[in-house]
């Protein structure tokens, strides 16, 4: 049987063409800043994103790790969305590695207002309480069905935090699934951020890597952060080429992706006892919603019938589309997600 594997976006592998651009790259130490590919590629991200520097680390958690320690010391506070992959998915790193608490603020949608970042920010007048030093964005939003922010709403954020001093930082996983969606230029989006990360491993394809962008004496205090966390890789260009790749080939094909999840949601609102949002099927995810039976229950039926989702809850079920997954593979979902709850019942 052929599984239609929908659990994560991080379980494409690379294309032929991807592995023959990592023979062929051109190596050296990139402790000693001397891997020509790790150097290009970070210069190619840093001119793409508007930003003066970029560092390759080892995976987005380490980008966010990093990015934000560039903002906030032991004893400070960062905003977040109760949702968010910083606060939820990060082992709680922030806080072991940098004594840094964050604030989790709940939200719609995960688009955080002016408004609750405003009365989320600590007076500095009051020895009880910690400073606030940032508030750190995420883009798509992964936990609330991979929503992409307007613009209008990024601008009011850093409005914001401009006007209370406090840095941002964008948790851009997903950044070109963001600009597509919401036709606004990663450019144009990174803008808004004083830093920002984003996954080469995910729907661009590449075996591991993510990008942290900032200034120039950023990502020279960034470098240090990497290396104490044991992220100064050697010979890097062999997965920097990847990303090379894929920033030019890779990131024009995640409007299929985007196309194929909305194929899925579409094929599965009409089905009695499961629930989708259509309006957060903005990119390459897709949540569904279970009346009566459990997600656990629910996906075992699903591997039946050669469909693979994750639990995300108790009876809510997360579908991400990704290279490697077809139209007619989505035209599929569907019916296999209905065999599968009618064997459930
Ligand atoms: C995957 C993901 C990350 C972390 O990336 P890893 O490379 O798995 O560490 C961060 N933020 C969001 C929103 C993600 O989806």
């Amino acid at each position: 049987m052929t599984i239609i594997d929908l659990r994560s976006d991080t379980l494409t592998f690379p294309s032929e063409a991807m592995r023959q651009a990592m023979v062929r790259a051109e190596l050296g130490d990139d402790v000693f800043g001397e891997d020509p590919s790790v150097n290009a590629l970070q210069d190619y991200a840093a001119d793409l994103l508007g930003k003066e520097a970029a560092l390759f680390v080892s995976s987005g958690t380490m980008g966010n790790l990093v990015g934000i320690l560039l903002h906030a010391s032991r004893g400070q506070e960062v905003i977040v969305d109760a949702d968010s992959h910083v606060f939820r998915s990060e082992a709680a790193g922030l806080a072991v590695v940098g004594g840094v608490q964050l604030r989790p603020v709940a939200t719609e949608r995960g688009i955080l207002s002016a408004g609750q970042i405003k009365s989320a920010v600590r007076p500095l007048d009051d020895d009880h309480q910690p400073f606030t030093a940032a508030v750190s964005v995420e883009n798509t939003h992964n936990g609330h069905g991979g929503i992409a922010w307007p613009l209008a709403d990024l601008q009011s954020v850093k409005n914001i935090a401009d006007d209370n001093r406090i840095s941002l930082h964008m948790d851009g996983a997903r950044l070109f699934n963001a600009s597509i969606a919401s036709q606004i230029s990663v450019r144009d989006i990174s803008a808004c951020a004083d830093t920002l990360t984003f996954c080469l491993s995910k729907g661009l394809g590449c075996p591991a890597g993510s990008i942290l962008v900032g200034s120039v004496e950023q990502i020279r205090l960034a470098r240090r952060w990497r290396k104490l966390l044991g992220g100064g890789m050697r010979q890097a260009g062999v997965l920097a080429a990847a990303g090379l790749y894929a920033l030019d080939n890779m990131v024009d094909r995640l409007n299929v992706d985007h196309h194929n999840a909305y194929l899925i949601a579409r094929g599965i609102v009409d089905i009695d006892g499961i629930s989708v949002d259509l309006t957060r099927v903005q990119t390459n995810i897709v949540y569904l919603d279970l009346d009566a039976v459990s997600a656990a229950d629910f996906l075992l039926a699903c591997r039946d019938e050669g469909l693979l989702g994750l639990a995300m809850a108790e009876r809510t079920v997360r579908f991400v589309t990704h290279y490697g997954i077809e139209e007619k593979d989505a035209n599929k979902v569907p019916q296999l997600v209905a065999r599968a709850l009618q064997h459930c019942a």
